[in-house]
């Protein structure tokens, strides 16, 4: 994993080897002329997002979420919500809850010609129980009462072959018997197990005979108590996949291996009068990787257990919910997916990419708005006490249709904030902002020029002051008359919304932060969240939750949708105008 994709450059075109292989099967029409049970015709692209109930979805699941939902619509196909929950232990409707907002809110559907196709494979479990009576009724499966230990010592390894089980070859009724026993719970867990009968000597570990169903006394979240045997994923996703008419069943790498059985369990499965042809086959693309993330759901739950982050939808993490507090566009993750294809090779893509994916969707659509972050007090001298003159700029940015209608108004007063940047005392070279004799524009406001500053007994600046030229306003004739170079934002003192804006910054400060084993707690940026006051431009008084704005100068800022003190938005930055991380 070294070859990294850094943004600032125009990428390549996405190349996606996937669509190549739907294109020649659309081509050869392998899926072509196929039906359902019950006799309708089915599309010739079907594909599937099956995650597991058991936690939260992160960018690595958008990647999927973008390829199987995306191929789908692109192809004139549909793709199936599935939740893999046959596992019993770890699932909870909260996350089924939330897995499916988080695809809707991506942009995708799982309803196809005014039909729901959403799933879940706990309700195959009577099908998959009966192909496993089938198989072993045909010789292909037994049960095992080997011990977890000598089932572990007895598979070979890499390099040696397996050794044949003591109950490999018990009479087919007798293990139909105890399959039934394992099944209503006459035995404890871990005591027997079901296994395929393939080849203890395959150079493919995994064909060595392997586990498909266990006991489990376990209570699960649909079946309640009905089940205590439970197929093993490698089991129940192929016969999942056949059941549904998958066509192309998209996972990533790390199932490879896992192939053979899969064609293997569904070519016995289709001899058996289970499944018709043509059967789903399995493609296996990279996992996407991001530097300076982790997606892994167990560290990401330890984030939130020990309170390092505030919740899964803190704006730092990785979540879906996350970023969508963070202020990420549904638009821009799936321009960053998008971008990033589909590939044979694991690489790394660097976060930066998907920081430019979203400055490129909000950049033509997001309302502009001033906010000073770090505020110094300007004092305009000549200005009248007490009065507020109206000042007006576009909401929306030149190339957006409405930015010649849409304007926003905010008044100009005596008494100013600017940010403290925009001010020294004795100039630097090339400095052209405030100081003593130097005139600047206020921005859709007035040119002044500024005449110098008060200082407290340390010493540091708490005040500029500086002169206005009345007939210099912005959109005046008089304006035309004065030529400075610096431009500068500023609000009214007296009218800002004074509020609580936080600056986030990556989580972690490596780019592998959990790489090779690394305790990626270690890795934790200290500097990852940093509130202030800031004020902002009275408009923003009303801002929605959700509402993303570019505050001129400073980036992408989002309304946060979860908290607000007493009815007054708060805002979480995105990210910066520019790419400046680590420069
Ligand atoms: P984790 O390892 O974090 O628990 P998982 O892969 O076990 O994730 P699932 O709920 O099983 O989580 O994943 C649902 C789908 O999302 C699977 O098809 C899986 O391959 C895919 N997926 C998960 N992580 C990534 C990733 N980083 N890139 C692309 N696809 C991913
Ligand atoms: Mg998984």
């Amino acid at each position: 994993m070294s070859n990294e994709l850094k943004n600032g450059h125009t990428p390549a075109p996405s190349t996606n080897f996937l669509r190549g292989i739907i294109e020649s099967d659309l081509v050869s029409g392998v899926y072509a002329q196929r039906s359902n049970r019950e006799g309708e015709a089915l599309p010739q692209v079907v594909t599937r997002f099956p995650p597991e109930p058991n936690g939260y979805l992160h960018i690595g699941h958008a990647k999927s979420i973008c390829l199987n939902f995306g191929l789908a619509a692109d192809y004139a196909g549909r793709c199936h919500m599935r939740f893999d929950d046959t596992n019993p232990e770890k699932e909870e409707q909260e996350y089924v809850d939330t897995i499916l907002d988080s695809v809707k809110w991506l942009g995708f559907s799982w309803e196809h010609e005014g039909k729901s196709h959403l799933y879940y494979a706990s309700n195959y479990f009577d099908v998959m129980y009966a192909c496993a009576q089938a198989l072993i009724r045909k010789g292909l499966a037994y049960v095992d009462e080997q011990n977890a230990e000598q089932m572990r010592e007895n598979r070979g390894t890499l390099t040696e072959p397996g050794k044949n089980s003591p109950w490999r070859d018990r009479p087919a009724e007798e293990s139909l018997r105890l399959f039934e026993e394992m099944r209503d719970g006459k035995h404890p867990d871990g005591s027997m197990i079901l296994r395929a009968k393939i080849d203890m000597a395959s150079p493919n570990m995994n064909l060595r005979d392997p586990a498909i169903y266990r006991i489990r006394h376990a209570t699960h979240h649909n079946t309640g108590d009905k089940w205590r045997v439970y197929p093993m994923y490698t089991f129940a996703h192929p016969i999942e996949d056949a059941l549904e008419n998958i066509s192309h069943s998209i996972c990533t790498l790390e199932f490879e291996d896992q192939r053979p059985f899969y064609d293997w369990l569904l070519e016995q499965l289709a001899e058996e009068g289970f499944f018709k042809k043509p059967l789903p086959h399995q493609y296996e693309f990279a996992r996407l990787n991001l530097t300076y993330i982790i997606t892994s759901k167990r560290k990401l739950r330890q984030l939130v257990d020990e309170k390092i982050v505030s919740g899964w939808d803190d704006p730092r993490m990785p979540t879906i919910v996350g970023l969508r507090r963070r202020g990420y566009t549904p638009e821009a993750i799936r321009l960053m997916c998008d971008r990033t294809g589909a590939s044979k090779n694991n690489s790394w893509i660097d976060f930066s990419v998907l920081e430019g994916a979203l400055r490129e969707d909000l950049d033509p659509k997001a309302p502009r708005a001033v906010a000073v972050l770090r505020p110094l007090k300007l004092i305009i001298d000549n200005f009248p006490e007490g009065v507020s003159i109206d000042c007006s700029a576009p909401v929306y940015p030149p190339a957006h249709p409405e930015h010649d209608t849409a304007h926003r108004h905010f008044p100009i007063t005596k008494e100013l904030w600017i940010e403290r940047e925009d001010f020294m005392e004795e100039p630097t070279k090339g400095y052209f902002r405030l100081f003593p004799g130097n005139k600047v524009r206020l921005r859709y406001g007035y040119v002044v020029e500024c005449t110098g500053c008060d200082k407290d007994e340390h010493g540091n600046v708490i005040a500029v002051h500086c002169n206005y030229f009345e007939d210099s306003k912005s959109g005046t004739e008089g304006s035309s008359n004065y030529k400075v170079k610096g431009n500068l934002h500023w609000v009214s003192a007296e009218h800002a919304l004074a509020t609580e804006v936080r600056l986030y910054d990556r989580l972690f400060s490596d780019p592998h932060p959990d790489a090779g084993g690394k305790d990626f707690l270690a890795a934790l940026n200290p500097n990852s969240k940093e509130v202030i006051t800031a004020y902002l431009e009275p408009t923003l008084k009303t801002a929605q939750p959700g509402e993303i704005y570019q505050f001129e100068r400073h980036g992408y800022f989002v309304a946060d949708r979860v908290d607000s003190t007493a009815g007054q938005p708060i805002f979480n930055r995105a990210v910066t105008l520019k790419d400046s991380w680590g420069k």
